[in-house]
């Protein structure tokens, strides 16, 4: 095994590179959650159109009928963005795997692959992130706050005598102003599923035996104390690949680890 790790600024670099790629991966998952999760709209418009009389209009006394409706909507929310952050995570992880094994130039059997991956899936869907709640919680939250919003929108439409094509635009206007939301729920759980994968990668492999933790770009304050942290006394930002408060530290972090050669292969 001794063969394919070489130095440890090579492997300095193959992190650098893994973290610079990542960047582009986590990228086109939030535009995939953003677009997946949007096409709710088309659905919200087309139960307004089913309640709406020829002239494009909905009487008043549709209103509490129209809004229970809503608990269709709300489910779909639910249930297609479950799936798709569901899936950035397996991708985040397996994309990890595979550019650590790549760049380190280690062969891991299927069974090792799925085990890691299984291991990163179940964490990150069943973490306490620093807000107390899991992921499903997160997801029904966002569902929740567009589903309150939407009946707010359709309520007042209604009493106003809006038609549904001045409604339309409103309620994508909805869905525009929870696209930040949905972003920064992808990129974080994106982004533990990352973390957690370099970690349970060096548990599985036992190529090494400790990580080094960096300040992301932004230099947030829990990341340049993690950084500084001696916690092992193996020096300061030195951590174990299983220290799970590394994954996220913080929402939006942009910080990083990177594996430490093992001295035993020295
Ligand atoms: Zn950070």
């Amino acid at each position: 095994m001794a063969k394919v790790l070489t130095t440890q600024a090579d492997m300095d670099a193959v992190f650098r590179k893994m973290e610079r790629d990542y960047g582009a991966l986590t990228k086109k998952q939030q535009a995939y959650a953003i677009k997946e999760i949007g096409r709710i709209r088309g659905e919200t418009a087309e139960m307004l159109a089913d309640f709406a009389d020829t002239d494009g209009v909905i009487k008043q006394q549709r209103t509490a009928r129209l809004l229970r409706e809503l608990d269709v909507i709300e489910a779909s929310l639910r249930s297609n963005g479950t799936i798709v952050l569901e899936g950035i995570i397996g991708d985040s992880s397996e994309w990890t795997t595979r550019a650590i094994t790549a760049g380190m130039g280690v062969t891991l059997s299927a069974t090792q692959f799925d085990r890691i991956n299984k291991h990163v899936v179940r964490y990150a869907v069943e973490r306490f992130g620093e807000d107390g709640l899991v992921l499903s919680d997160r997801v029904w939250g966002l569902s929740g706050g567009i589903r309150d919003e939407l009946s707010t929108v359709i309520r007042t439409g209604i009493i106003r005598g809006d038609g549904i094509n001045a409604m339309i635009p409103k309620i994508r206007k909805v869905y525009d102003n929870e696209t930040w939301k949905i972003r920064r729920l992808a990129r974080n759980e994106s982004v533990t599923a990352h973390r957690a994968a370099i970690g349970y990668n060096a548990q599985e492999s036992g190529l090494v035996k400790w990580v080094q933790f960096h300040a992301g770009v932004k230099k947030s304050k829990p990341c340049v104390a993690l950084s500084e942290e001696d916690r092992y006394g193996k020096g300061t930002g030195i951590f174990s690949p299983v220290d799970t408060d590394l994954w996220m530290p913080h929402v939006n972090c942009t910080g990083y680890s990177s594996y430490v050669l093992d001295e035993r292969w020295l």
